[in-house]
This record gives structure tokens, sequence and C-alpha cells, in this order.
């Protein structure tokens, strides 16, 4: 009997990343769905390790509604008939995987970071982190199938240049929702996406007002960077539209610069993969020092704009 892994995200850097996982996992078959428009993107999927691809193009499909991804997402999970299912943890995805594990009657876990699967039992154990990423729990799920939710950024894409997947329209029952979506704010435009970044100028509580916002956008602006923020930053203050950490974006630049951080686990995990992390902050004692390449102890307000003017006199341009 032939294994099969289920992914599904309905953002693609996200699905890559699941794809990317799923295609070492060991499953004899790596299976996925796209739904409404994006359907006309479900041959692309083989290159990113897909071996079959679901599509569903109901109406009610064109525009997100947690009721009718919800019956489509359950519905290819009937057909696929697979052994896990792993579904990227987004905003979207937290919502419908919620809904398919209740109707599917689904043992479903939060937070997946690995998992293993037992052919002869059928039986998925699942590794998943608990209080917000300090420890780590290890599930034995008994469902067929068993259902999993994966944090943005936890596993990493993989490419499979050339390879093509089977692409399967499905036909799924879609009801009419009972829930409209009577307004739809999209977030503010960031410009260019963090996640291309080389260079993170990532600013912290210790950044005192929006105004002083100007010296770390001048900053990543010589370092050819970009300026992002812890999630007090961004929820409390509403200076940015997004944050680094567990519960945010998760980047691995060339280098992130962090201006007033103090370093709690859970904004460390959004910025662990950088490649070089130089710590600035006035408190001694700061745990960031502790899990930065390079630290300096110092005020930012005497620091950043000393290293402007440095980086300005000695015409030192990041490209
Ligand atoms: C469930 C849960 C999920 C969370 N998810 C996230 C997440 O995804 N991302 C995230 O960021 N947080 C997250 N948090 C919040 C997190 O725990 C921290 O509260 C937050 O990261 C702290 O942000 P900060 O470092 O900007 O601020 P603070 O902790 O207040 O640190 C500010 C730092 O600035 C320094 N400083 C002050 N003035 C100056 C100056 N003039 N010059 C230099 N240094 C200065 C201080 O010494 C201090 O170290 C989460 C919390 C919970 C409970």
């Amino acid at each position: 009997m032939m294994s099969k892994l289920f992914v599904y995200s309905e953002e693609t850097g996200v699905l890559q990343e699941l794809l990317g996982k799923a295609s070492q996992s060991g499953f004899d078959q790596v299976v996925t769905a796209v739904f409404g428009s994006a359907a006309a993107t479900a041959a692309t999927l083989g290159e990113w390790g897909a071996d079959v691809v679901y599509t569903v193009t109901d109406p009610g499909l064109e525009t997100y509604n947690p009721e009718t991804y919800t019956d489509a997402l359950a519905g290819v999970i009937g057909l696929a008939g697979p052994d896990l299912v792993l579904v990227g943890a987004t905003k979207r995805g937290l919502e419908v995987s919620g809904q398919v594990a209740e109707r599917l009657e689904l043992g479903a876990v939060s937070w997946c970071v690995d998992f293993t699967f037992d052919m002869a039992s059928k039986t998925v154990t699942a590794v998943c982190l608990i209080y917000t990423g300090m420890g780590q729990n290890t599930y034995h799920i008994t469902t067929h199938p068993a259902l999993a939710t994966v944090a943005p950024g936890t596993f990493q894409p993989q490419a499979f240049p050339g390879k093509t997947a089977e692409v399967v329209p499905a036909a799924v029952t879609v009801n009419a929702p009972r829930l409209h979506v009577l307004e739809n704010n999209e977030k503010r435009e960031t410009g260019r996406r963090l996640q291309d970044a080389p260079v993170i100028v990532d600013v912290g509580q210790g950044v005192k007002a929006r105004e002083d916002l100007a010296l770390a956008e001048e900053l990543a602006q010589l370092l050819s960077g970009q300026v992002a923020c812890s999630r007090p930053v961004s929820s409390e203050r509403d200076w940015f539209p997004e944050w680094l950490g567990l519960s945010g974006l998760k980047l691995s630049p060339d280098l992130c610069l962090t201006l007033g951080i103090s370093g709690s686990i859970q904004h460390m995990i959004g910025i662990r993969d950088s490649k070089l992390i130089v710590a600035v902050n006035k408190d001694e004692g700061a745990g960031i020092f502790a899990q930065a390449d390079y630290g300096v102890h110092a005020d930012l307000y005497q620091f950043v704009p000393a290293l402007i003017t440095a980086i300005k006199a000695r015409s030192i341009t990041k490209n």
C-alpha cells in the first residue's frame, strides 16, 4: 500500500516549504491541492516536489471564504486518502485546518516541526513546539489521516527542475457559504518583500518614537536592506504591518542588525537563521547579546548616527 503525504497552504511560499519537507520525508507520494484561480499554477508544483495536484475550480473558491475552503480541503483530503495532512499555519490555514479536522474527525496538532510515519500501524508521531517555542511535545496521533499545522518558515523549499505533477481536477461539493465577507482591507504594501532583502535592520521597542525610524530607514538604505520590527512595534504601536518571530515572519538574511531588541525567544525564532546577527542594545545584560554574533553595547541614538556617518565617509555601500 502506497503511503501519501498531503500538504496544503494558500500561500505559495509556505506551500513550497511544505512540499520541500514532504518530498524528503520518505512518503511514496506527495499530494497537494490548489483552489479557485490558483488552480492555474497546479502544473508548476511538480518543480517544488508535488507528485499529484488536485484542483477545485468552483466559483465559490474565487475569493477566500473559510466555509468554501473547508468544503474544498475536506473534499480533496477525502478523495486523496492521505496518511498525514500538513497545513501551513497561516491565519487562513489555521482557520480552515481546524474546521477540516473537526469535520473529518482528525487528530490534529499545532506548530509541528518534525514527524514520522509508521507504515505498519498507519499512525503518525509528531514533534510540536509548545510554550511559544520554548519547549517541544511529541504526540502520537492515532486517527487516519492525522493532521498537523506547520508555522511558515519551519521547512526549506526544495527545487525539482523539470519535474511535472499529475494534475487531477477534483469534483468536490462546495456549498454556498453562510458567511459573507462585507469588506476586505488589504495589508499596506511595504515595498520590497522582506524575505528577499539581504540585510534587515530590525527595530524593537528601544526605538522610542515613530520619527526615529528615519534613522533605521537611512541605515537600511545605505546597506541595501529593509527595516523590519519586533511584534510590539507592529501590534501595539502599529508602525509596521508585520513583524518577525514565532507568530510573524521568519527571515534568513545575510545580515540582521537589531536596534533596541531584547532578544526574546519569540522574536529570535524569526531571525535565528540570519547568517550574521549584530545586536545594538544599551543594556549590557540584554539577552540578545548571548544570541548575536556581534554585540554593540551602546545607546542606539548615539551608535546609529555614528555608523551612518562612518559608512558615508568611507562610501561603504552593500550591493
Ligand atoms: C504567544 C506569544 C507570541 C509572541 N510572538 C512574538 C513574535 O513573533 N515576535 C516578537 O517580536 N515578539 C513576540 N512576542 C513578544 C515577545 O515575548 C517580546 O515581548 C517582544 O519580542 C519584545 O520586543 P522588543 O525586543 O522590541 O522589546 P523589549 O523586550 O521591550 O526590548 C527593548 C530593548 O531595547 C533596549 N533599549 C531601550 N532603549 C535603547 C536605546 N536607546 N538604545 C539601545 N537599546 C535600547 C532595552 O535595553 C531592551 O533590551 C510574543 C509573545 C507571546 C506571549
